[in-house]
C-alpha cells in the first residue's frame, strides 16, 4: 500500500498574514499550496489534508453577529462545522483543478469532522483562545454584562475568549482511514475539528477550538500516518526567533525539540504546538515529522530543506 502523509495546512499557508481575506485569494493561495500537495500524490503518497480556519471562522462570526436580528444564532461548534465546509470546498475544487490538469485521477472528498474532547477539560474554566472580530466598548458591553469572557487589546478592542481543550480522539478516524486506504484524497479536522464532548454516551457539541496542530497529530495517530507535515509560513523551526543569534534548524531530535521547548524557543500560540504535535507524533510512531513551507515541501521531503522532526 502507499504511504501516507497527513499535510497540516496553517491557516497562513491559505490566507498570507497581512492580506484582507477574500474568497478570491483563498482560490489563489489554496491553488499554490494544491501544486505541492500535487507533487506528494505523483511521488506516490496517499494524503490527508488538514487546515486551519481562523480568518474563516472569525468572518462567519462576524456575519452570525451582524445578522442576530434576521438569522438564527449559532454555536461555536456549528461556526466550526461551516468554515470545514467552506475551505473543504476551497481545497476540493482546487486540487482536483490541479490533478486534472496534470491527468491524474483521484478522488478528493472532505468530511466534516468531530473531534472529542473532555468536558473537565482544565481549559473549560480557562478561556484562552481569542476569535472572531475585534468589538468596541458599545458592542462589548453586553457581551460583558451576560458574563462572556472577553480580552482587550489595546488600540484594536474587546475580542471573545473561547476554550482550548486538549483533542483526546478523532470520531471519524476509521472512516477518513478506510478513505485512504480506497486512495481518496481526505480533507478532515479542519480548523482543529468540531469540538464534542460526550455526555452519558452521546456526543454534543462544545463551545471551544481545538488546536488545528494538535488535532492533525490526533488524526495522524490515528490513521497510522507514515509521515505528518506541518505546512506554514516559515521555512525552518529556529532557535532564538527574530531575535539576536538567530538561528534555523536543520533537524532535531524528540529530545532536543522538547529542551529547546523548556528553555521557551516555542510559543503557545504559533510554533508551540506545531514543535508538540511533532513531538508526540514522532514519539508514538518512530516516524519523522517535518515543518516547513509549502514552497518547500519537495526539498524537504528529500531532508534538503523545512526542519525534520526525528526519533
Ligand atoms: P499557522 O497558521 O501555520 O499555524 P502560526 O502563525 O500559528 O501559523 O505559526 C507560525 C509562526 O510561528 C511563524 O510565522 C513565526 O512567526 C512563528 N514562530 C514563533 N516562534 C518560532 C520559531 N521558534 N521558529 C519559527 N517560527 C516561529
Ligand atoms: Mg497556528
Amino acid at each position: 500500500m502507499a504511504p501516507l502523509a497527513l499535510v497540516a495546512l496553517g491557516g497562513h499557508a491559505i490566507l498570507p498574514k497581512d492580506m484582507a481575506p477574500t474568497i478570491g485569494r483563498q482560490f489563489v493561495y489554496t491553488r499554490r499550496a494544491m501544486r505541492r500537495v500535487l507533487t506528494l500524490v505523483k511521488g506516490g503518497w496517499s494524503v490527508v489534508l488538514t487546515h486551519g480556519n481562523g480568518p474563516q471562522v472569525g468572518h462567519i462570526l462576524i456575519r452570525a453577529e451582524a445578522a442576530r436580528r434576521q438569522a438564527y444564532p449559532i454555536p461555536l461548534s456549528v461556526a466550526v462545522a461551516e468554515s470545514e465546509g467552506e475551505i473543504g470546498y476551497v481545497i476540493q475544487q482546487s486540487l482536483y483543478n490541479e490533478l486534472t490538469f496534470a491527468g491524474i485521477h483521484r478522488p478528493i472528498v472532505t468530511v466534516l469532522t468531530q473531534v472529542l474532547v473532555d468536558k473537565d477539560d482544565p481549559a473549560f474554566a480557562h478561556p484562552s483562545k481569542p476569535i472572531g472580530p475585534f468589538l468596541t466598548d458599545r458592542e462589548a458591553a453586553p457581551l460583558r454584562r451576560r458574563g462572556v469572557p472577553l480580552i482587550h487589546e489595546e488600540g484594536r478592542g474587546w475580542r471573545r475568549l473561547v476554550a482550548s481543550p486538549r483533542p483526546l480522539q478523532i470520531i471519524e478516524r476509521d472512516t477518513v482511514r478506510r478513505l485512504t486506504e480506497a486512495e481518496v484524497i481526505v480533507v478532515a479536522a479542519g480548523g482543529g475539528g468540531i469540538p464534542v464532548v460526550e455526555e452519558r454516551g452521546r456526543l454534543k457539541g462544545a463551545d471551544a477550538v481545538i488546536d488545528k496542530d494538535l488535532a492533525s497529530t490526533v488524526l495522524a495517530q490515528s490513521v497510522r500516518a507514515d509521515l505528518l507535515l506541518l505546512l506554514t509560513d516559515v521555512r525552518k523551526v529556529a532557535l532564538d526567533y527574530k531575535k539576536p543569534g538567530h538561528r534555523d534548524l536543520d533537524s532535531m531530535t524528540v529530545a532536543q525539540a522538547q529542551e529547546y521547548h523548556a528553555a521557551g524557543h516555542f510559543p503557545p500560540g504559533s510554533m508551540g504546538p506545531k514543535v508538540e504535535g511533532a513531538v508526540q507524533f514522532v514519539m508514538a510512531t518512530g516516524k519523522r515529522a517535518i515543518i516547513t513551507t509549502p514552497e518547500a515541501l519537495a526539498p524537504a521531503l528529500a531532508g534538503r530543506d523545512g526542519t525534520q522532526v526525528l526519533p
